[in-house]
């Protein structure tokens, strides 16, 4: 492993150079970088539960829980403690080393629905799992109150540029995500922060928000990088989908940006091909999310992941968590068709993005 500083002094012009460079150097260049801080052969696997789908009163632009929208996916209750580990039980029975939890709030209220998620981080932890939530934002004593319980890492995602975070989001400003990132690092919680491509914002953006990132000191120990998948009742819905060589780029660029953190492939997977995957693997990808719908029925898409990562040598790794590190928001993963539509795209979206649920 490499000891090379990381820079903290990125400049959007410098982020465009390297997203701009030709496509063979930008992968050289990714490969080089992520072989100096990672084991080349590695990916972590991450499985998401949406703890509370639906009925949120943000009006994220993306998103089919919003409660602003007519989507298919509707207000549904909280899930039970009990249900939640056993859906982490299994999900460990199939590889995941991390089990993300999310829930469409704006924001985590105290009570007896943050008492818990508590639990429910506990109840990961016992198992041998590092654990993730994504709830939305958060204050400095509930951050800490999480890391009592064990919680791992908290996603709260970027989404975009500061320049176009008004576009898509206007029921909270992007210094409202910012703060809540420094709560849960200065709990000792790891950050996961990333955003989506393809919501209509210009390449000049997509960097500008991996320059807030990099920025960041520490870095995020977890970067989802989420597609959009444009879901019918979103403000969104028409927008055309990414080619996946832009994908390619933007994780090439966060892989030398930010060359320690964990880049991970999260909404809008399903929908590249083995290729387009391995292609972003090469550029410095090294987590997805794997093995939704765990419980209930048989799980072609996990049984891809493994022949996948078989076909390329690749192997799945155990936990990595580092204190003060790694991962992502999750409502990809619901026990609902509904929900787990939205986690594959057919009917929903990007992983919600500020509680991120990845994403990512
Ligand atoms: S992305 Fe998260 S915060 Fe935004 S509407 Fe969806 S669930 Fe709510």
């Amino acid at each position: 492993m490499s000891n090379d500083t990381i820079r903290h002094d990125w400049t959007v012009k410098e982020a465009l150079a390297i997203h701009e460079l030709p496509l063979m150097t930008l992968l050289f260049r990714a490969q080089t970088a992520h072989r100096a801080h990672h084991e080349p052969d590695a990916v972590q696997l991450a499985t998401l539960l949406s703890v509370k789908t639906g009925g949120c009163p943000e009006d994220c632009a993306y998103c089919p829980q919003s409660s602003k929208y007519d989507t298919a996916v509707g207000a549904e209750r909280m899930l039970a403690l009990e249900d939640v580990v056993a859906r982490a039980r299994a999900a460990k029975a199939k590889g995941a080393t991390r089990f993300c939890m999310g829930a469409a709030w704006r924001e985590v209220k105290d009570g007896p629905a943050f008492d818990r998620v508590v639990d429910m981080v506990k109840g990961v932890k016992d198992l041998g799992m590092e654990a993730c939530c994504t709830l939305g934002m958060l204050s400095a004593d509930q951050a800490q109150r999480l890391k009592s319980a064990g919680l791992d890492m908290y996603n709260h995602n970027l989404d975009t540029s500061k320049e176009f975070y008004g576009s898509i989001i206007q029921t909270r400003t992007f210094e409202d995500r910012l703060r809540t990132l420094d709560n849960v690092r200065s709990a000792g919680i790891g950050v996961c922060s990333g955003g989506i491509i393809g919501m209509g914002e210009a390449t000049r953006d997509r960097v500008a928000m991996l320059v807030t990132l990099a920025n960041m000191t520490p870095q995020p120990d977890s970067v989802p990088i989420n597609t959009l998948v444009a879901v019918e009742g979103t403000p969104l819905e028409a927008q055309k989908p990414v080619d996946p060589l832009e994908l390619v780029r933007m994780v090439a660029t966060a892989r030398i940006m930010m060359p320690k953190s964990t880049v991970r492939l999260s909404a809008g997977r399903t929908r590249l091909s083995r290729e387009a995957q391995l292609l972003c693997f090469m550029a410095g990808a090294n987590s997805i999310f794997y093995g939704e719908k765990l419980l209930t029925t048989p799980n072609p898409e996990a049984d891809e992941d493994a022949q996948l990562l078989r076909d390329a040598g690749l192997r799945a790794t155990g936990p990595t968590h580092v204190d003060a590190s790694i991962e992502d928001h999750a409502h990809e993963i619901n026990p609902t068709d509904a929900a787990h539509r939205f986690a594959h795209g057919d009917a929903g979206g990007a992983s919600c993005a500020s509680c991120n649920l990845d994403a990512e």
